[in-house]
């Protein structure tokens, strides 16, 4: 029986918990070796949820905006220069034999496993590994309502986003009304934010009654800028460039109706990366990852550590994803130095 090859760290995931994992394990001297993922769908690509969106305007040192790609591959790069090795189809890559870049074809992990020491982790191309330590850093993907248009608007910056916290402040949103998708804290949330730009909000829910808690439903029912559309589900996006309208049906008559907006953020809530998991690491009812430490990385399993919005529900923001990707490096460093591995 051939042995896998051995390696003290494994970072899987490469959005910006992963390759902010990467760029404070590699100048740790760690050598860390990525599984940067495969493009398995139009939303699940290397580099993660920003390489799904246009300006990124709130990442601290991009003053004129960044786009998420740009940005993504420039964390990309920085990580290779400092001796970040990639999982390809190919085999183990660096930077000096890397001509496809972020666009190059990654390995997914397919497999885990956690059950003892050292973890073994498995590509979907075969590769297989044996790491002291493993970072997990898959992300949680937004959901999206499915309509052709939504993914035509949102991908080419024509006002259908789904994260107001990221894309509400653009001037393209300033003073038009706004319409949000969902019923629950999150879409209340998102719905009371966009107040601050909008000329007016619309909440769009498909039944008679807010799935958010009661403290937050009341806040929305009780804002003057926002008006709650009950029983309506959203049929479809129209408008060429830029979203003018959304088309709903209603849930109890059946009658189709066109209302006016200048920009869409569905909130139906987001599905973390954890399948591949198998139930070995702790997670809550939705699949994130729940940190033994609110305040560090560690996880149910000593070795394993998690960054970014796959063990985030509350912020997931490209910053927080960082600097949980600096923490479970630092954290994997010092248990690896405890262990005597490094
Ligand atoms: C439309 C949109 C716009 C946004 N705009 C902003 C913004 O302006 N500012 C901001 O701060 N945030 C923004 N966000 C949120 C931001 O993108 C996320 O908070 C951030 O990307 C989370 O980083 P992450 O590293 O945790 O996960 P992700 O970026 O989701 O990266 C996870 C990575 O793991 C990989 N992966 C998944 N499964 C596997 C596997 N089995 N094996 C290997 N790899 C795997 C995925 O392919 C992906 O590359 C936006 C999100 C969306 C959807």
């Amino acid at each position: 029986m051939t042995e896998n090859p051995k390696e003290k760290v494994v970072i899987i995931g490469s959005g910006p918990a992963g390759w902010t994992a990467a760029i404070y394990a590699a100048r740790a001297n760690l050598s860390p070796l990525v599984f940067p993922g495969r493009a398995v769908s139009k939303d699940l690509v290397p580099g993660g949820q920003l390489m799904l969106t246009t300006d990124v305007e709130n990442y601290p040192g991009y003053p004129n905006a960044v786009t998420g790609p740009e940005m993504m591959q420039d964390l990309f790069n920085q990580a290779m220069r400092f001796g970040t090795r990639v999982v390809t189809d190919d085999g183990i890559k660096t930077a000096d034999d890397l001509p496809g870049g972020l666009f190059s074809m990654f390995q997914n992990v397919a497999s885990v496993d956690l059950s003892k020491r050292p973890f073994h982790v498995t590509g979907d191309n075969g590769y297989a590994v044996d790491a002291e330590a493993v970072i997990i850093a898959t992300g949680a993907k937004a959901n999206w309502l499915g309509l052709e248009n939504e993914q035509r608007l949102a991908q080419s910056g024509g006002g259908v986003s789904a994260c107001a916290v990221c894309d509400g402040a653009l001037p393209m949103f300033r003073d038009k009304p706004l319409a949000v998708i969902g019923g629950g804290d999150s879409a209340v949330e998102e719905a009371t934010y966009l107040t601050k730009f909008a000329s007016k909000v619309y909440l769009v829910h498909r039944r008679d009654e807010l799935r958010a808690s009661k403290i937050m439903a009341d806040r929305a029912k009780n804002d003057p800028k926002i008006e709650i559309l009950w029983n309506k589900t959203v049929l479809d996006m129209l408008g060429d460039d830029v979203i003018t309208a959304m088309r709903l049906k209603d849930t109890q008559t059946g009658e189709e109706s066109d209302v006016e907006v200048g920009g869409l953020f569905v909130a139906i809530g987001h599905t973390p990366i954890t399948g591949f998991l198998d139930g070995q690491l702790e997670t809550d009812e939705t699949g994130y990852v729940i940190l033994k430490d609110p305040y560090r990385s560690t996880t149910s399993v000593e070795g394993v550590f998690a960054a970014g919005d796959v063990a985030d529900h509350v912020y997931r923001q490209a910053i927080t994803a960082a600097g949980m990707g600096c923490k479970a490096a630092i954290d994997a460093e010092r248990w690896l130095a405890d262990q005597g591995t490094h």
